[in-house]
């Protein structure tokens, strides 16, 4: 049976439902709160070939006319080329208000689709049907849509919230492992925020997380509620939800390092920079070296990368590292923003971090 969960923002409220085959009650789901709407449906090829006939099997089920948009797997399709194509579509497809637009697949999609709903007619609604496990915990919940700029990656979006998120957990089977556990990363992040005991569960219990079942439902829900309660408590990020941020001032730069080439995916991008966020920590004596080594134990145990010098083709001169980094997070007054670690599940915002101890640790991490 399918979790529901609620979020709730000041802007609105909307429900996640978390449960194994829920793309064949996407129907039910959205006919009980629109019946009678138009729907667009995005998906990339690889989603649409798995899973389309599905969504539409179940769309024609209850009434709701719909019209498929495809667009090419990968990060590539967050351009203002796909963009704008994908905005002519839903103008043709006659979306208006009152009508959905469906996002299905991974966070590229959702990012997509979510940003051409919030501008088509000055926005219409949509729905995520979140595909990958990364979008399922992540990307799916909170509102931030949006393409990438020739300057960089996401600087060009908004914040649109879904009115549903549907996250079928069935259909992570089809991921390919290196996915899956790459938005394992992004799991194990909210316990290492502020939830200690999920990340002890973790510990003991990640191969159940993998090999589906309950187990993988629970953590799903648990990630979900965390995200949740971090972006109702902070909807535009004017504070605490920055603590999302965990292992991404790291992880950017090592992304940008790589070329986003998928030499480095970003959850292993992430993990290896949570790992990095704790060592930092530990260095700057906010907490004990053995922890950590012990988030480093458990992320290298489910088979994320933990240390630079396991980056296939190397991330270049610490120089550049720096330069992302400076780039990533704004500046203020020649003192950086990071998060930082008190502890597992002890993780805060630190605004006075300088420059010259994070290129001391870089340089002694390589
Ligand atoms: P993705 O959407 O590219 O999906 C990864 C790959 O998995 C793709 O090749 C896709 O075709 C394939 N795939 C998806 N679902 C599948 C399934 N069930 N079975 C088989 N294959 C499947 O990438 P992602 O990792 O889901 O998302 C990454 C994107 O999310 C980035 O662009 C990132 O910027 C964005 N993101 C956004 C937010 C946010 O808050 N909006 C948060 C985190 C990440
Ligand atoms: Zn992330």
């Amino acid at each position: 049976a399918a979790r529901r969960l609620r979020v709730d923002l000041a802007a609105r409220s909307y429900d996640i439902l978390i449960g194994p085959n829920l793309i064949d009650a996407a129907g039910a789901e959205i006919a009980a709160r629109r019946p009678g709407a138009r729907l667009a449906i995005v998906a990339d090829e690889t989603v649409a070939n798995l899973y389309l006939a599905r969504i539409e099997a179940a769309f024609a089920q209850a009434n709701l006319p719909a019209t498929a948009i495809r667009v090419a797997p990968g990060e590539g399709s967050k351009s203002f080329a796909v963009f704008e194509r994908v905005v002519e579509a839903l103008i043709d497809a006659r979306i208006e208000r009152g009508d959905l637009v469906v996002a299905l697949g991974g966070g590229v999609i959702g990012d997509l689709a979510g940003f051409a709903a919030s501008v088509v007619r000055r926005g219409v609604d949509f729905v995520q049907v979140p595909t990958t496990l990364l979008s399922q915990v992540d990307s799916s919940v909170g509102g931030k849509t949006g393409i990438n700029s020739a300057h960089g990656k996401n600087l060009v979006g908004a914040f649109h919230q879904p009115v549903l998120v549907l996250a079928d957990t069935a259909a992570l089977d089809t991921l390919p492992p290196r996915e899956f556990r790459a938005g394992y990363a992004e799991v194990a992040k909210y316990g290492l925020i502020d939830d200690a005991a999920f990340f002890a569960e973790l510990e003991s219990n990640w191969r159940e997380v993998f090999a589906g079942g309950p187990a993988r439902l629970d953590a799903i829900e648990t990630s979900c509620r965390a995200k949740a309660a971090i972006v109702g408590r902070d909807e535009r990020e004017s504070g605490e939800r920055a603590l999302l941020n965990l292992g991404h001032t790291f992880g950017h730069a090592l992304e940008k390092a790589t070329g986003f080439s998928g030499r480095l995916l970003h959850g292993e991008a992430v993990a290896l920079g949570m790992a990095q966020a704790f060592r930092f920590s530990a260095r700057l004596g906010l907490c004990a070296p053995s922890v950590a080594q012990r988030v480093e134990d458990h992320l290298a145990e489910v088979g994320l990368p933990t240390r630079l010098n396991q980056v296939a083709g190397g991330v270049g001169p610490v120089d550049g590292l720096m330069d992302a980094i400076a780039q990533d997070k704004k500046v203020a007054r020649g003192a950086l923003t990071f998060i930082l670690a008190r502890g597992v599940g002890g993780a805060f915002v630190a605004r006075d971090v300088a420059p010259d101890a994070v290129k001391a640790f870089l340089e002694a991490e390589t």
